[in-house]
Protein backbone atom coordinates (compact mmCIF):
# COMPACT_ATOMS: atom_id res chain seq x y z
CA UNK A 1 0.00 0.00 0.00
CA UNK A 2 0.91 3.72 -0.39
CA UNK A 3 0.85 6.34 -2.75
CA UNK A 4 3.62 6.51 -5.07
CA UNK A 5 3.27 10.35 -5.67
CA UNK A 6 5.30 12.92 -3.44
CA UNK A 7 2.75 15.03 -1.62
CA UNK A 8 4.44 17.83 -0.49
CA UNK A 9 3.04 20.04 2.82
CA UNK A 10 0.23 22.20 3.07
CA UNK A 11 0.41 25.73 4.52
CA UNK A 12 -0.84 28.34 1.89
CA UNK A 13 -4.57 28.88 1.39
CA UNK A 14 -5.74 27.92 -2.26
CA UNK A 15 -7.57 30.00 -4.21
CA UNK A 16 -9.99 27.64 -5.59
CA UNK A 17 -13.36 27.50 -4.28
CA UNK A 18 -13.56 23.47 -2.97
CA UNK A 19 -17.51 23.19 -2.25
CA UNK A 20 -17.69 19.03 -1.65
CA UNK A 21 -21.34 17.96 -2.42
CA UNK A 22 -23.89 17.64 0.62
CA UNK A 23 -23.73 13.82 0.57
CA UNK A 24 -27.21 13.02 2.57
CA UNK A 25 -28.34 9.94 3.40
CA UNK A 26 -32.46 9.09 4.60
CA UNK A 27 -34.01 6.03 6.08
CA UNK A 28 -35.67 5.15 3.31
CA UNK A 29 -34.48 2.45 1.39
CA UNK A 30 -35.18 -0.90 -0.01
CA UNK A 31 -32.97 -3.64 1.19
CA UNK A 32 -32.95 -5.47 -2.02
CA UNK A 33 -30.46 -7.90 -0.10
CA UNK A 34 -33.61 -8.75 2.53
CA UNK A 35 -31.32 -10.55 4.75
CA UNK A 36 -32.18 -9.07 8.36
CA UNK A 37 -30.00 -11.51 9.60
CA UNK A 38 -26.49 -9.96 8.46
CA UNK A 39 -24.99 -12.59 7.76
CA UNK A 40 -21.41 -10.87 7.38
CA UNK A 41 -21.73 -10.45 11.17
CA UNK A 42 -21.25 -14.11 11.32
CA UNK A 43 -18.95 -15.43 13.51
CA UNK A 44 -17.58 -18.37 10.63
CA UNK A 45 -16.96 -14.89 8.40
CA UNK A 46 -15.85 -11.90 10.80
CA UNK A 47 -12.66 -13.79 11.67
CA UNK A 48 -11.38 -14.28 7.92
CA UNK A 49 -8.87 -11.41 7.48
CA UNK A 50 -6.20 -11.86 4.70
CA UNK A 51 -3.58 -10.79 8.01
CA UNK A 52 -3.61 -10.32 11.52
CA UNK A 53 -0.96 -7.78 11.04
CA UNK A 54 -1.87 -4.93 13.69
CA UNK A 55 -3.52 -2.58 11.58
CA UNK A 56 -3.76 -0.18 14.01
CA UNK A 57 -0.03 0.53 13.68
CA UNK A 58 -0.50 0.75 10.18
CA UNK A 59 -2.65 3.43 10.05
CA UNK A 60 -0.65 6.06 12.93
CA UNK A 61 1.26 9.15 11.24
CA UNK A 62 5.21 7.64 10.56
CA UNK A 63 7.32 10.11 12.62
CA UNK A 64 8.56 13.18 10.31
CA UNK A 65 5.77 12.30 7.48
CA UNK A 66 3.76 15.72 6.80
CA UNK A 67 0.06 14.58 8.29
CA UNK A 68 -1.59 16.07 4.78
CA UNK A 69 0.72 14.05 2.76
CA UNK A 70 -0.12 10.74 4.68
CA UNK A 71 -3.77 11.38 4.17
CA UNK A 72 -3.40 12.26 0.44
CA UNK A 73 -1.28 9.16 0.22
CA UNK A 74 -3.09 6.77 2.02
CA UNK A 75 -6.23 7.90 0.40
CA UNK A 76 -4.85 7.28 -3.29
CA UNK A 77 -4.53 3.59 -2.39
CA UNK A 78 -7.57 3.19 -0.51
CA UNK A 79 -9.09 4.49 -3.95
CA UNK A 80 -7.57 1.91 -6.07
CA UNK A 81 -8.14 -0.90 -3.49
CA UNK A 82 -11.84 -0.06 -3.49
CA UNK A 83 -11.88 0.63 -7.08
CA UNK A 84 -10.61 -2.89 -7.59
CA UNK A 85 -12.94 -4.58 -5.39
CA UNK A 86 -16.05 -3.08 -6.76
CA UNK A 87 -15.06 -3.88 -10.19
CA UNK A 88 -15.07 -7.67 -8.96
CA UNK A 89 -18.61 -7.18 -7.80
CA UNK A 90 -19.58 -4.99 -10.47
CA UNK A 91 -21.80 -7.26 -12.58
CA UNK A 92 -24.12 -7.94 -9.25
CA UNK A 93 -24.42 -4.63 -9.01
CA UNK A 94 -27.20 -3.69 -11.98
CA UNK A 95 -29.96 -0.54 -11.86
CA UNK A 96 -32.34 -3.45 -11.54
CA UNK A 97 -30.67 -5.16 -8.67
CA UNK A 98 -30.05 -2.17 -6.88
CA UNK A 99 -32.45 0.13 -7.52
CA UNK A 100 -31.47 2.25 -4.90
CA UNK A 101 -28.04 3.06 -3.27
CA UNK A 102 -28.50 1.36 0.26
CA UNK A 103 -26.91 0.57 2.70
CA UNK A 104 -27.32 -1.15 6.54
CA UNK A 105 -30.43 -0.31 8.24
CA UNK A 106 -32.26 0.64 4.83
CA UNK A 107 -30.51 4.08 4.67
CA UNK A 108 -30.57 5.53 1.26
CA UNK A 109 -27.53 7.46 -0.21
CA UNK A 110 -28.92 10.52 -2.12
CA UNK A 111 -26.70 11.85 -4.29
CA UNK A 112 -26.67 15.54 -4.51
CA UNK A 113 -25.12 17.37 -7.58
CA UNK A 114 -23.07 20.39 -8.37
CA UNK A 115 -26.37 22.70 -7.97
CA UNK A 116 -27.83 20.88 -4.85
CA UNK A 117 -30.07 19.22 -6.31
CA UNK A 118 -30.94 15.95 -4.58
CA UNK A 119 -30.55 12.85 -7.03
CA UNK A 120 -32.09 9.60 -6.39
CA UNK A 121 -30.23 6.80 -8.21
CA UNK A 122 -29.50 3.26 -8.65
CA UNK A 123 -26.33 2.29 -6.68
CA UNK A 124 -24.51 1.53 -9.48
CA UNK A 125 -25.38 5.05 -10.74
CA UNK A 126 -24.76 6.68 -7.28
CA UNK A 127 -21.14 4.77 -7.18
CA UNK A 128 -20.37 5.82 -10.72
CA UNK A 129 -20.68 9.76 -9.54
CA UNK A 130 -18.59 8.96 -6.09
CA UNK A 131 -15.48 7.36 -7.73
CA UNK A 132 -15.57 9.81 -10.64
CA UNK A 133 -15.78 12.34 -7.98
CA UNK A 134 -12.71 10.91 -6.00
CA UNK A 135 -10.82 10.59 -9.09
CA UNK A 136 -11.78 14.16 -10.25
CA UNK A 137 -9.86 15.44 -7.04
CA UNK A 138 -7.53 12.62 -6.83
CA UNK A 139 -6.22 14.17 -10.38
CA UNK A 140 -6.59 17.95 -9.79
CA UNK A 141 -2.96 19.21 -9.01
CA UNK A 142 -4.71 21.79 -6.80
CA UNK A 143 -6.34 19.67 -4.71
CA UNK A 144 -3.91 16.50 -4.48
CA UNK A 145 -0.43 18.18 -5.57
CA UNK A 146 2.08 16.07 -6.43
CA UNK A 147 4.72 18.74 -7.63
CA UNK A 148 7.78 19.53 -5.42
CA UNK A 149 6.79 22.91 -3.98
CA UNK A 150 2.66 22.88 -4.01
CA UNK A 151 0.75 23.18 -1.50
CA UNK A 152 -2.45 21.41 0.08
CA UNK A 153 -5.42 23.71 -0.13
CA UNK A 154 -7.03 25.07 3.02
CA UNK A 155 -10.01 22.77 3.68
CA UNK A 156 -8.01 19.38 2.46
CA UNK A 157 -9.11 17.65 5.51
CA UNK A 158 -12.84 18.35 4.99
CA UNK A 159 -12.56 17.21 1.23
CA UNK A 160 -10.56 13.97 2.97
CA UNK A 161 -13.35 13.32 5.03
CA UNK A 162 -15.92 13.35 2.28
CA UNK A 163 -13.84 11.48 0.25
CA UNK A 164 -14.09 8.56 3.16
CA UNK A 165 -17.28 8.57 3.69
CA UNK A 166 -18.09 7.83 -0.27
CA UNK A 167 -15.75 4.79 0.24
CA UNK A 168 -17.16 3.94 3.79
CA UNK A 169 -21.07 4.05 1.79
CA UNK A 170 -19.41 1.93 -1.02
CA UNK A 171 -18.38 -0.95 1.55
CA UNK A 172 -21.57 -0.50 3.56
CA UNK A 173 -23.41 -1.44 0.12
CA UNK A 174 -21.38 -4.45 -0.76
CA UNK A 175 -21.98 -5.63 3.01
CA UNK A 176 -25.37 -5.05 3.04
CA UNK A 177 -26.57 -6.31 -1.08
CA UNK A 178 -24.26 -8.70 -1.93
CA UNK A 179 -22.73 -10.35 0.43
CA UNK A 180 -23.89 -13.21 -0.42
CA UNK A 181 -21.42 -12.89 -4.03
CA UNK A 182 -18.48 -11.62 -2.15
CA UNK A 183 -18.83 -14.90 -0.46
CA UNK A 184 -19.47 -16.98 -3.80
CA UNK A 185 -16.25 -15.10 -4.96
CA UNK A 186 -14.18 -16.16 -1.62
CA UNK A 187 -13.43 -12.30 -1.32
CA UNK A 188 -14.81 -12.09 2.16
CA UNK A 189 -11.31 -12.27 3.95
CA UNK A 190 -10.07 -9.53 1.26
CA UNK A 191 -13.61 -7.45 2.36
CA UNK A 192 -13.14 -7.79 5.86
CA UNK A 193 -9.48 -6.88 5.99
CA UNK A 194 -9.88 -3.28 3.33
CA UNK A 195 -13.44 -2.71 5.70
CA UNK A 196 -10.99 -3.17 9.17
CA UNK A 197 -8.13 -0.84 7.16
CA UNK A 198 -10.12 1.64 6.61
CA UNK A 199 -12.46 2.17 9.66
CA UNK A 200 -9.02 2.07 11.37
CA UNK A 201 -7.52 4.99 9.70
CA UNK A 202 -10.72 6.92 9.65
CA UNK A 203 -10.93 6.46 13.60
CA UNK A 204 -7.28 7.38 13.77
CA UNK A 205 -7.46 10.26 12.00
CA UNK A 206 -11.12 11.63 12.83
CA UNK A 207 -12.42 11.42 9.12
CA UNK A 208 -15.83 10.10 9.74
CA UNK A 209 -18.33 11.22 12.55
CA UNK A 210 -20.40 8.67 14.73
CA UNK A 211 -23.63 8.89 12.80
CA UNK A 212 -21.67 7.88 9.31
CA UNK A 213 -20.69 4.43 10.78
CA UNK A 214 -23.51 3.46 13.03
CA UNK A 215 -24.97 1.51 9.89
CA UNK A 216 -21.97 -1.01 10.09
CA UNK A 217 -21.21 -0.05 14.08
CA UNK A 218 -22.16 -4.24 14.94
CA UNK A 219 -19.19 -5.29 12.31
CA UNK A 220 -17.04 -2.78 13.24
CA UNK A 221 -17.08 -3.76 16.72
CA UNK A 222 -17.37 -7.71 15.51
CA UNK A 223 -14.10 -7.14 13.59
CA UNK A 224 -12.27 -5.42 16.41
CA UNK A 225 -12.25 -8.17 18.47
CA UNK A 226 -10.85 -10.14 15.89
CA UNK A 227 -7.51 -7.91 15.44
ZN1 LIG B 1 -25.57 -2.97 -5.61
Amino acid sequence: MGGCHSYPSATKADKKSLQPPDFSSEKLGINNNNLEERPYLQQQYVCQLITHTDMLALTALPPGVDKAEWLASNTVAFFKHINLFSSALSEFCTPTTCPTACGPGNTVYVWTDDHGRKLKCSAPLYFDYAMSYVQELLTDEDVFPTKAGSVFPTGFIFLVQKVFLLFFRTLAHIYWSHYRETLALGLHPQLNTLFTHLTLFCRQHALLEPEDTEPLQDLITALGQQC
